[in-house]
């Protein structure tokens, strides 16, 4: 129950990537067949990426996951006098990119969030400035699942002539994306949290904008991003596209969502001084954020990844942080709750007896814990047990 940190590679779209490491191994670039077939490949998976976001084939740039595709986004935009307005709750991709533009010079606002991890267009509104050039706001927190209005608030940059970027790692694949209804100048997502494997990804980006390329090498990907194509990866990416299409279709988030949230009632059901992070915001179909008043997220992990139940305080990037989480925080939860909550994230392959496992192992281990706790003791410890 750790989708968000990573996903397995779809066996269909193993399948497809399988060829291009071994007998379709040509470059992209090259002009005799080997290559040819491999630049038709590409080409085949721009045009399912560009279906999965409602966008034109040309406007997709691949890259090696959401990380580059962020920091093409932003440094690939902005240039010293811009103004800059990021949410606080951006994934470090995001958030890193944006202070270490600040160290160059650039302007940079931090939007504040809601108690319900929410960016609201009042903030939006009280941040812009003449000069604002880009607005960079998540469109589902990978912590939360908490998903933005990112409509309203595209409408609101594109009032003040900047252009808006949204970080969609989180939720392709987990709900119907399309580009132009959203509003976006630039979108990112990542292969790995979409059944296709790590290290490849991409940014939509819209036509007639302006994007630097951040590396300098050859004119791949029309001048945008030069690297010799991750042409297996590239064409997993695609095909997780269309599977992903076809997910959507047939309304399977709607299923998943009830699943997530069996898990979250059943938990609550059985766990005092618990909640939910983000409750009442509308969130990704796959994502929980719960805390356990009195119980170290960390310690509740590693219980329950003995029992064989992977789990992740905060996100996986942070782990190991003694910090807690920035995106918690920034909801104003104590440090200590927010030390206190775990993230629980399904996959589309998560089983209804998953869930009860998970709810026959939650309300147990947090228990345990509870009892370990000097400041929470209520009852003596069973040296039995
Ligand atoms: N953005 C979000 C919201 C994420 O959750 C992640 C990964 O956790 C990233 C960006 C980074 O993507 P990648 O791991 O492909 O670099």
């Amino acid at each position: 129950m750790d989708a968000n940190a990573t996903t397995p590679v779809l066996p269909e779209v193993l399948e497809a990537m399988r060829p291009f490491w071994t007998e379709a191994f040509g470059n992209a670039s090259s002009i005799h067949q080997p290559g040819q077939q491999a630049r038709a490949a590409v080409e085949r998976a721009r045009e399912s990426v560009a279906g999965l976001l409602g966008c034109r084939a040309a406007e997709v740039v691949f890259t090696s996951g959401g990380t580059e595709s962020d920091n093409l986004a932003l440094f690939g935009i902005l240039a010293p006098g811009d103004h800059l307005i990021v949410s606080s709750m951006e994934h470090s991709a995001g958030l890193h990119a944006a202070q270490e533009l600040a160290r160059r010079g650039i302007d940079v606002t931090f939007l504040p969030s809601t108690t319900q991890g929410v960016i609201e267009l009042s903030a939006l509104e009280a941040a812009l400035r003449p000069n604002t050039r880009l607005v960079s706001v998540m469109l589902a927190n990978n912590e939360t699942g908490v998903i933005q209005p990112i409509r309203e608030l595209a409408d609101r940059a594109h009032a003040v002539g900047a252009l808006f970027h949204t970080d969609a790692v989180q939720a392709a694949g987990k709900l119907a994306l399309d580009v132009k209804a959203l509003g976006c100048d630039m979108l990112s997502i990542s292969g790995h949290k979409m059944y296709a494997p790590q290290g490849v990804g991409a940014l939509y980006v819209r036509r007639n904008v302006r994007l630097r390329s951040i590396f300098f090498g050859g004119n791949h990907e029309r001048g945008r991003r030069p690297g010799t194509e991750n042409v297996a990866g590239i064409v997993g990416l695609g095909k997780a596209a269309e599977l992903a299409r076809e997910w959507l279709a047939k309304n399977e988030q709607h299923s998943l969502a009830a699943l997530r949230d069996r898990l979250e009632q059943g938990i609550l059901a059985q766990v005092e001084e618990a909640g939910v992070n983000g409750a009442g915001a509308t969130r990704v179909c796959n994502t929980s954020n719960m805390f356990f008043d009195h119980v170290e997220a960390e310690a509740l992990v590693i219980a329950l990844d003995l029992k064989g139940l992977a789990v992740s305080g905060g996100s996986a990037c942070q782990s190991g942080a003694t910090e807690p989480s920035h995106v918690l925080t920034a909801m104003g939860l104590s440090p200590a709750r927010a030390r206190a909550s775990l993230r629980f994230s399904l996959s589309r392959m998560t089983t209804g007896d998953e869930v009860d496992c998970a709810l026959a192992l939650v309300p147990d281990a947090v228990a345990r814990l509870r009892r370990l706790n000097p400041r929470h003791r209520k009852q003596p410890i069973a040296l039995s047990r």
